[in-house]
């Protein structure tokens, strides 16, 4: 080190110096002595590496006030939540990574109730005994799918695991398969299967299976049989699948128990909302099947779940295998899936209050009108080095639920000369606050408005661009 640079060194205020300073010591208070040292050191190390960079013209950033700023900069950086609120205009209404399922007040109301203070999950309060948390859920559950009896569990995977382990553990099932499906996130039907204990007997062929399938496959082992709704894909043209209502009088010659994982599942018809049809859960029991399994955060809207209804004494064998332990709800999803499903019992409010039915059915018309109120403005603040189009796209359901469907929609199209650039402004909007996350298609940086409703905060997080 030159004598020069050492000369500088000593410019740089000392770590205790910092920390006896007004506005750090507040700082103690909030964070604890140990973090902002830490910052305090983090901050005085890279002024020393600003030094050796810079050499003079570093001063100014080394006094004690500058210093401290940066170490309230740095501790306020630090203390920002991990996981948090993003505004998700990728089009994908239900997107995995971006937390499925939008809340509805209520449910939010609920959970943050029953999270503030203590609550009667598992208590009786007509007699004061012990209680069971699915009450708060199964007679909804039972009225809104027609199912005898009700439980919950984690979310759907779970569900499926432990209907598979409770009714076929160390026996056969057999799966179509056309229907040995593979959910992201290495959700795997021959997988979940092996881990439940169960024996696959896979039957049929990828495009076609006939109820001769299933019958030729029943045998001394075979513990239920199972339909696996194929969410995340299709099987077109020369094809042939065994509905439930057929699979269901073969079940019953045979005195087995019929299981059907719907995936997505729904409670009612999607078509009142202008969406394409999905098997209800209703109408799947009134088909016959015995057991039904569905998600909470898919189409249904509500937080993560995983939702098995149907017959009395299978729900009963389900709910007294001690997997079931390991799987069940905590109060806080619990409150939030009450709520939820009490606004289900009014059919005719579900778009005003259900935010995954909002979204799904909102109108080309609606949409417009605030991409064409938020262009202007985008416009603006990008300045000359962008173009900001107002472009129609196609907007899609998610979370492996209607695959091929796709919604009329409109975006924000950010173009730039260079395909580099699109990268920065998308990572930039990323940075921002509250994130905004987009995609990259066509050379452009593109926003589709479809789930953008607090317009307000979107413009303020421009702002900040
Ligand atoms: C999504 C899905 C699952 C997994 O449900 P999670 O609630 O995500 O655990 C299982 N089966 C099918 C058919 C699905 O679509």
């Amino acid at each position: 080190m030159s004598r020069a640079e050492t000369n500088l060194h000593t410019a740089v205020p000392s770590v205790d110096r910092i920390l006896r300073l007004a506005e750090v010591v507040v700082k103690i208070e909030e964070y604890g002595r140990d973090a902002t040292t830490d910052a305090v050191r983090t901050v005085i190390d890279s002024a020393r590496l600003r030094i050796r960079d810079l050499g003079e013209k570093a001063l100014p950033t080394m006094t004690n006030e500058a210093v401290a700023d940066d170490v309230v900069r740095l501790l306020t950086e630090r203390a920002m939540p991990s996981l948090k609120r993003v505004f998700n205009l990728t089009g994908t209404v239900l997107h995995t990574n971006l937390g499925r399922a939008v809340l509805p007040e209520e449910a939010v109301e609920a959970m943050v109730a029953v999270a503030r203070g203590a609550s009667n999950l598992e208590c009786d309060l007509n007699t004061g005994k012990r209680g069971d948390r699915d009450s708060h859920l199964e007679a909804l559950l039972c009225k809104l799918t027609g199912a005898e009896a009700a439980t919950a569990v984690n979310n759907n995977a779970a569900a499926v695991l432990l209907v598979l382990n409770t009714l076929a553990n160390r026996k056969e099932v057999p799966v179509s398969r056309g229907e040995l499906i593979e959910i992201g996130g290495a959700f795997r039907i021959p997988d979940i299967m092996k881990r439940a204990g169960a024996k696959l007997v896979e039957i049929g062929t990828t495009n076609r299976t006939h109820l001769k399938d299933y019958a030729d496959a029943i045998g001394k082992r075979t513990a239920c049989l199972m339909k696996v709704h194929t969410s995340n894909y299709t099987v077109q043209g020369f094809t042939k699948e065994v509905n439930g209502k057929e699979l269901s009088s073969l079940a019953q010659e045979h005195e087995l128990p019929l299981i059907e994982d719907l995936g997505s599942g729904t409670l009612v018809d999607l078509t009142r909302y202008g969406l394409p049809h999905e098997p209800t859960a209703s109408e799947t029991l009134a088909n016959g099947v015995d057991v039904v399994t569905f998600s909470g955060d898919k189409l249904l809207g509500g937080p993560q779940a995983g939702l098995i209804v149907g017959r009395g004494d299978l729900i009963s064998k389900i709910k007294k295998n001690p997997m079931k332990r390991a799987m069940r709800l905590d109060k806080v999803t619990i409150a939030a899936l009450e709520a939820v499903l009490r606004l289900y019992l009014n059919p005719d409010r579900l778009v005003k209050r259900v935010p995954t039915i909002r979204l799904l059915a909102r109108s080309e018309e609606e949409i417009k009108k605030v991409v064409e109120q938020v262009q202007p403005k985008l416009a603006v603040k990008l300045g000359s080095d962008y173009s900001v189009k107002i472009i129609a796209c196609q907007s899609q359901v998610g979370s492996g639920s209607l695959p091929v469907e796709r919604m009329a929609s409109w975006a924000l199209a950010i173009g730039t000369g260079s395909g580099g650039k699109l990268k920065n402004l998308a990572d930039e909007f990323r940075a921002l606050p509250i994130p905004v996350i987009g995609r990259i298609q066509d050379n452009a940086f593109m926003l589709d408005l479809r789930c953008l409703e607090d317009v307000d905060e979107f413009l303020k997080q421009i702002n900040e661009l």
